[in-house]
């Protein structure tokens, strides 16, 4: 399927210029008179509050709040949505956790626990896709028995075998526990893994930093003010990551909008955060599953006050995975630039009830965004272009 040349792309609507500038937008509307000065700091890039926060969490104006953040989105990106090629590789499922928010860790020796041997990542790795892959997103459970060197050596070897694929792997949830195991500080292990060919990190683990709600749903975690703190070592050493939130479950407005703003903070101070990516919460198998799952009017809000209030974050991502295809692509129009990648293979969210497809193939992302009326734009982890021919896979540097 057709898609633009980066070159293409820079003409149709500049990355970094206002590609809203010369576009005629309808004017505001909204009956909520809450939303009426947050447009005006919006509209003169003021930064909005944690009160404009909970405003715009509380209003039920889901088209005003998604003009904003699709101003605020277009003003940044023009027309552009980015989605990557890439793999998903869950190494083990064993986990000495026990959160309540998970359907996918197990206790060793029960049914459907499994544990990769190196060979095994490696053999994944190359399997089951035909296009050339950019990146692997690489995150397991927390296993009591595997040695320390196994992660140093899973990441040397799938370097050494893929050395054009970007590897971004380990929440800090990982990294704190890897330090424990491996009798060393979270900064000398993310030195080490960075050694090894780590490239950068994914968001994951960071849930809902309130510890109220951490108590009921992960408590066995490390806590958010931990999580935050091994963010920024790995910014100091040169790592960039991502940045979740977990939603929908038992956390409310407050809680939301306190993890917006810790996280805002932390990027204030190291601009190491790549992307935001809100994550819908998925009760089933879990032990949550009374709850219900995160609806069609919460899933676009969350997105939409995310671009909203993270206005030092350079991208939203919307994870088809969680929110499926259909919502992640409507929500191009609500302040997500990102709708992620192939993934190849999902075991964490389809562990949980998630209905989603394993895989998108690339025309399936291009498609999509086309259909959204907007510019697709095949990046590698670090958002640059990534060109392919028949034969060929470049990223401009
Ligand atoms: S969420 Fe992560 S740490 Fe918690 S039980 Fe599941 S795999 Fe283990």
């Amino acid at each position: 399927m057709w898609a633009p040349s980066y070159d293409m792309i820079k003409r149709m609507s500049s990355v970094s210029d206002h590609a809203t500038s010369d576009r005629k937008l309808h004017p505001f509307q909204t009956d909520d008179t809450r939303l009426r000065p947050i447009h005006d700091k919006v509209m003169a890039q003021e930064r909005l509050s944690a009160d404009d926060a909970l405003a715009l969490y509380r209003s039920g104006d889901i088209l005003a709040i998604g003009w904003l953040a699709n101003h605020v989105r277009e003003r940044m990106h023009g027309d552009i949505a980015y989605f990557n090629v890439n793999r998903h590789i869950n190494y083990t499922n064993v986990c000495v956790a026990a959160c309540r928010l998970c359907a996918f860790g197990r206790k060793k020796d029960v049914p459907g626990a499994y544990t990769m041997a190196l060979e095994e990542v490696w053999n994944t790795a190359a399997s089951g896709y035909t296009e050339a892959i950019t990146e692997f997103h690489i995150v397991g459970g927390l296993h009591a028995d595997l040695p320390f060197q196994y992660y140093v050596d899973l990441i040397a070897g799938l370097k050494e075998r893929f050395p054009q694929v970007h590897l971004k792997a380990f929440t800090m949830v990982e990294i704190a526990f890897f330090s424990k195991i491996g009798k060393m500080s979270p900064r000398e292990v993310l030195i080490k893994f960075k050694e090894a060919g780590l490239d950068s990190m994914p968001g994951g683990g960071a849930e809902i930093f309130s510890d109220r709600i951490r108590h009921i749903i992960c408590d066995h975690k490390i806590d958010g003010g931990q999580w935050l703190e091994i963010a920024r070592m790995a910014h100091e050493v040169g790592l960039k990551s991502n940045a979740t939130m977990l939603y929908g479950h038992v956390e409310n407005d407050e809680d939301r909008v306190d993890h917006l703003i810790k996280l805002r903070a932390l990027q204030d101070d190291t601009h190491g955060f790549q992307t935001f990516i809100p994550l819908a919460f998925h009760p089933e198998n879990t032990p949550l599953q009374h709850l219900h799952s995160t609806t069609g009017m919460a899933d676009l809000k969350q997105i939409a006050v995310s671009r909203l209030v993270l206005d030092n974050f350079p991208h939203i991502k919307s994870y088809w995975q969680m929110v499926t295809p259909k919502m992640a692509q409507i929500t191009l129009r609500f302040g997500a630039d990102d709708i992620d990648g192939t993934v190849v293979e999902e075991k964490i969210y389809h562990d949980a009830g998630a209905t989603t497809p394993q895989m998108l193939r690339r025309q399936d992302l291009i498609r999509l965004i086309t259909e959204a009326g907007r510019i697709p734009f095949e990046r590698d982890t670090m958002y640059r272009p990534v060109t392919r021919t028949e034969t060929t896979v470049t990223v401009a540097v």
